[in-house]
């Protein structure tokens, strides 16, 4: 009993060391995202604009059906996106879009400072996602 009452002062004890803590004073201090963290969405440029091609998988994934794409095909029988828009007050991060893409024209960043004032501002439209 003694000896887990220390165990448990002593892990407290070593979190309050500088350095050693599990929290950061946000936002005075950024939280630096790992890797493979999901979030926000980009849409990957390529010369043409976007290297989306407009094949509907990501939003035939999405299970919380919250990205909508109007097609259209430029002179060389390309199809791309007209429209692109993910309305982020529905999407769950659960990064199916980005799996589901076969010529990987989408990507999840680390930017995660989404919160916003009005709900207009939450539809993220392809101009948006391609910055
Ligand atoms: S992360 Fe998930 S919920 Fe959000 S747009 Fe992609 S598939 Fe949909
Ligand atoms: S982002 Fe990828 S999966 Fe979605 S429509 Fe474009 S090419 Fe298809």
């Amino acid at each position: 009993m003694i000896k887990e009452f220390i165990q448990g002062l002593s892990i407290t004890a070593r979190h309050l060391l500088p350095g050693n803590s599990t929290t950061v004073e946000y936002p005075k201090v950024k939280y630096e995202p790992f890797e493979r963290f999901r979030g926000l969405h980009r849409l990957v440029p390529d010369h043409s604009g976007e290297k989306c091609v407009a094949c509907y998988l990501c939003a035939t994934a999405c299970p919380a059906k919250c990205i909508t794409i109007e097609a259209d095909e430029d002179e060389n029988g390309r199809k791309y996106p007209t429209v692109y828009q993910i309305d982020l007050l529905r999407c769950i991060f659960c990064g199916y879009c980005v799996e589901a893409c076969p010529v990987e024209a989408i990507e999840m960043t680390g930017e995660y400072e989404l919160a916003n004032l009005n709900r207009e501002d939450f539809c993220f439209t392809k101009e948006r996602l391609l910055k």
